[in-house]
């Protein structure tokens, strides 16, 4: 049963950690490895669980395929950074995180041995930026390159910056295509809250980013509308599944009837590419290399 008393004490405690200055000390360590947080589960029902046993949960829903143990230890530095940077978002509900996307994705049933191992490796260990938890964004693959928080959310981060990703572009690149009539596009938007002319006849990308992702798109018919490519993503994404447009690094090709997306790379590319953390542990670099590589000006400690 969920008590007020027990999201005190975690709240005490998480504020306690982020007071904590971000050089080593014993002290400081010892306050991680007790922290616990409370996650508020889809199924229902709310629980505190070791911080250590959260990171590992969230390896096995995001990470749980990787072959390099120094990938899977930097994700768990990144997830652990993530968590106690984003710890309020649920404050005002009563609990640290849900067990969605929203926050990070947890499979508990999926833990294995090996990714506790990694969890534990790197136990207490966060991206630091400024003497508080970095917000170490992750996605799937970033198709080649990075992108600038800046111009996927407009907050400007020093170690979110656009760079050149030369480890996943060793990789298979991740090319997608997907198809669908106008009228069904027309009718995701207009489900999910997006302008839309009643007749929808050509999409333009009229705007991209400086890596070259989609910024703004025109839905041109009975009328022209300009829409942002991140609320014409989560429309489609709500309404078709979250393949139907798996990042904004594409292009459209208008046919009669249909629109054709082709484009590569999964996720909003910003922070660490999971592709190519994969790449560059299975060629030898540590975890603290692969965070340095993703997250430039930032400390890896305790
Ligand atoms: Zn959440
Ligand atoms: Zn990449």
């Amino acid at each position: 049963m969920f008590r007020i008393s027990q999201v005190t004490f975690c709240l005490l405690i998480l504020c306690e950690a982020l007071a904590a200055p971000h050089v080593p000390n014993s002290e400081g360590n010892r306050k991680m490895e007790m922290m616990r947080v409370t996650v508020r589960f889809s199924s229902g029902g709310v629980r505190s669980i070791p911080l250590e046993q959260y990171v590992a949960a969230v390896l096995a829903g995001e990470s749980r395929n990787f072959r390099s143990t120094e990938a899977l230890k930097a994700m768990a530095v990144a997830v652990r950074s993530y968590a106690l940077h984003f710890r309020n978002r649920h404050r005002a509900a009563g609990f640290d995180f849900c067990d969605t996307t929203h926050c990070q994705y947890l499979q508990f049933d999926k833990v294995t041995p090996r990714l506790t191992a990694a969890a534990t490796a790197s136990e207490s260990e966060m991206v630091w930026h400024d003497g508080s938890p970095a917000a170490t964004y992750y996605h799937a693959n970033c198709g080649g390159s990075t992108e600038a928080s800046q111009d996927v959310w407009g907050s400007p981060e020093p170690y979110l910056m656009q760079r050149l990703d030369r480890f996943c572009r060793r990789g298979p690149r991740d090319v997608w295509q997907s198809r669908y009539s106008k009228d069904l596009v027309r009718r995701a938007m207009v489900t999910h809250g997006v302008d839309a002319p009643d007749s929808l006849e050509s999409l333009e990308v009229v705007k991209r980013t400086p890596s070259g992702r989609a910024a703004t798109l025109l839905l041109i018919g009975s009328d022209i509308i300009s829409v942002p490519v991140s609320a014409f993503r989560i429309a489609m994404q709500k309404m078709l599944g979250w393949r139907s447009v798996p990042s904004a690094s594409f292009d459209v090709k208008v046919e009669p009837g249909w629109f054709v997306f082709s484009g590569r790379g999964a996720g909003h590319a910003v922070g660490l590419c999971q592709a190519g953390a994969e790449r560059m542990g299975l060629a030898g670099k540590t975890y603290q290399e692969i965070l340095a590589f993703y997250y430039p000006q930032t400390i890896i400690g305790r």
